[in-house]
């Protein structure tokens, strides 16, 4: 056993009360009965970690840092005291949820739907890639949650008449240390400066950075620290594996597996956007039902995707780091990393869409003669030796005929339908290519006419 692993299980005896004295309901937290009967609704019949920790500290009005694995019920540990604090004092323009990305933004608004629609919450959410016209309209109509990507929050703050955010009551930061990652800090501070001072802010993130304590110093005060767990540590349901094998058959190796454990949901995670369509491409040549999810891909076309899987039309979703955090997909057997993550902390994340609330799950990691210094950081971080997946080599080999054809195929698909892309020439609407284009700018914006 690993050394992170003993320390672990060491300090939990200290830290945990007997059964007994846990809180067994969202009542003994303090919910208040409406909202007991949503989280009811929804099928939350007890409070989960993260729900039990922050929720009653921040019904007593504490700002909060949650740290909290991914799956780990973070959302409804800062909605319910959101929407507790607005039954009691009900306001517009009441709180706002800043996250890194489109698909949790919208995941989150789902959430404060569910939990708040037998209350009349609106929400709204405001992101990149979607017409700002429609979303100035949706501002002025004053929703008591706003649920928003920075970038275009600021584009809002600074363009749409009428609009702003000086009555603010709380602030939640989700997935905070991707939101510095993504060069997203001109703009949070921006947001910042024009909130009030006097507010509560719940900074929520399953990995703390220096960047995130640099945040904390900025935006809270006197916050207590909620932690699920502090460490790196993946769930004791999921299955880890790795394979060895040489670079130039790993789409064979791949295809081998999804046949092995077909029947299964496959996550699949590529390193660029470009291998994740190639990937899917080559997939769909073989006769698989694979969708690809990625940052060069439309805002529409990215929600397709993420639904398509959702409601398992597909079974395999390709995707790049962009999906790998935050996204609810209640579903995934199978967590493949085809290409392995550079980051390590990557890991962790990526896995983490498997084996949730409880379920069992997979993941198997592909690791050629590139990558293994990077798997032994992975090793080193979760303090865990991995076992080998099982496989039969002749088998495999005996694929690489037709994968070849496949592949083949997917490289003539993905050349035209770059082509058609240069043609149309499409504007790069990816939140990612929108912080570049920012920064290339110095951070200066096109004004855009107000609404
Ligand atoms: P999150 O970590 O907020 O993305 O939540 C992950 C999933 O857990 C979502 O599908 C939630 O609907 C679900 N969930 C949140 N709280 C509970 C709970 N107390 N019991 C069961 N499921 C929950």
């Amino acid at each position: 056993m690993a050394a992170g692993e003993e320390e672990g299980s060491a300090a939990e005896p200290e830290q945990e009360p007997a059964a007994e004295e846990q809180p067994r309901s969202f009542k003994d937290l303090g919910v208040t009965d409406v909202l007991c009967e949503a989280c009811d609704q929804l099928g939350w019949k007890v409070p989960t970690k993260i729900q039990i920790e922050a929720i009653p500290v921040a019904l007593q009005g504490r700002d909060i840092i949650g740290l909290a694995e991914t799956g780990s019920g973070k959302t409804g540990a800062f909605a319910l005291p959101i929407l507790q604090a607005l039954l009691e004092t009900p306001q517009r323009l009441f709180a706002l949820v800043l996250t890194p990305t489109r698909e949790l933004a919208f995941q989150i608004s789902e959430q404060f739907e569910a939990l708040g629609s037998s209350i009349g919450v609106q929400s709204t959410v405001i992101v990149g890639g979607i017409d700002t016209m429609s979303q100035s309209l949706a501002l002025a109509k004053k929703p008591h949650v706003i649920i928003a990507t920075p970038g275009r929050l600021v584009d809002h703050l600074e363009n749409t008449k009428g609009f702003n955010l000086r009555a603010l009551k709380f602030l939640v930061m989700d997935e905070a240390d991707r939101i510095l990652n993504m060069d997203f800090e001109t703009e949070v501070d921006k947001i910042l400066k024009v909130i009030p001072r006097d507010r509560k802010t719940f900074l929520f993130s399953a990995t703390m950075t220096k960047k995130v304590q640099k945040l904390q110093r900025a935006a809270l005060k006197n916050p207590v620290k909620c932690a699920v767990s502090s460490k790196y540590q993946t769930v004791e349901k999921l299955q880890q594996y790795y394979i060895f094998i040489p670079s130039k058959f790993k789409d064979s190796y791949l295809v081998y597996i999804l046949n092995e454990l077909a029947g299964n949901s496959f996550m699949i995670f590529c390193s660029t956007c470009n291998n994740t369509q190639r990937t899917a491409l080559l997939l769909r040549n073989l006769g698989f039902t694979a969708i690809p999810l990625h940052g060069q891909m439309s805002q529409n076309k990215r929600l397709g995707s993420l639904n398509k899987f959702k409601a398992k039309a597909r079974s395999i979703l390709l995707a790049t780091d962009v999906a790998s955090r935050g996204l609810d997909i209640p579903h995934v057997d199978v967590v493949i990393n085809f290409d392995i993550p550079t980051h390590s902390k990557d890991y962790i994340h990526r896995v983490g869409r498997t084996a949730r609330a409880g379920r069992s799950g997979k993941s198997i990691t592909f690791v050629t003669q590139y990558d293994v210094e990077l798997f032994q950081r992975i090793e080193h971080l979760i303090g865990k030796k991995l076992p080998a997946f099982p496989m039969q080599e002749e088998e495999v080999m005996m694929l690489t005929e037709r994968v070849a054809e496949a592949q083949r195929l997917a490289r003539m698909e993905l050349r035209e339908q770059g082509e058609k892309k240069r043609s149309r020439n499409d504007d790069d609407d990816t939140e990612e290519a929108i912080g570049v284009r920012n920064k290339v700018a110095g951070g200066k914006k096109k004004k855009r006419k107000a609404f």
